[in-house]
């Protein structure tokens, strides 16, 4: 995908603290908070501190420990959720057949319930 990294997306908005989110875990390259529509029992966002508008930008252009940083601190987020016991689903939206609508790349991390496929 060819899209732009736009500065004024909702989730860089929240990494400048423009608009309040509920913060679940936060390091010097990640920030976790809760989804403002969730979509199951649990529904988390994780994001990269840097501007990525996707996980295919995020793979190509990150550095290796930023990548590193973001892998456990999803796993780690889901964990302080308690979600570890009984799983739950990470997703990332790429693009526009996907339906991602904010090109800030993130993960979404689902879970409290048996998930339904899709
Ligand atoms: P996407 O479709 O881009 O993968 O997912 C974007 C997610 O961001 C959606 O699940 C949506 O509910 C969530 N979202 C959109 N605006 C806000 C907001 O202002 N605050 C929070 N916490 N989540 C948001």
């Amino acid at each position: 995908t060819s899209v732009r990294y736009d500065s004024q997306n909702i989730f860089a908005k929240i990494l400048k603290k423009e608009i309040p989110a509920k913060t679940i875990y936060e390091n010097e390259y990640v920030l976790a908070f809760h989804d403002v529509a969730p979509k199951a029992p649990i529904h988390a966002l994780v994001i990269p501190k840097n501007p990525y508008t996707s996980y295919a930008d995020f793979s190509q252009r990150a550095a290796p420990e930023e990548i590193v940083a973001f892998t456990k601190a999803v796993a780690h987020v889901a964990n302080l959720l308690g979600l570890d016991k009984d799983g739950y689903r990470i997703i990332s939206n790429i693009g526009r057949n996907s339906g991602q609508e904010v090109f800030h790349f993130h993960f979404h991390i689902l879970g409290g319930k048996k998930l339904p496929f899709a």
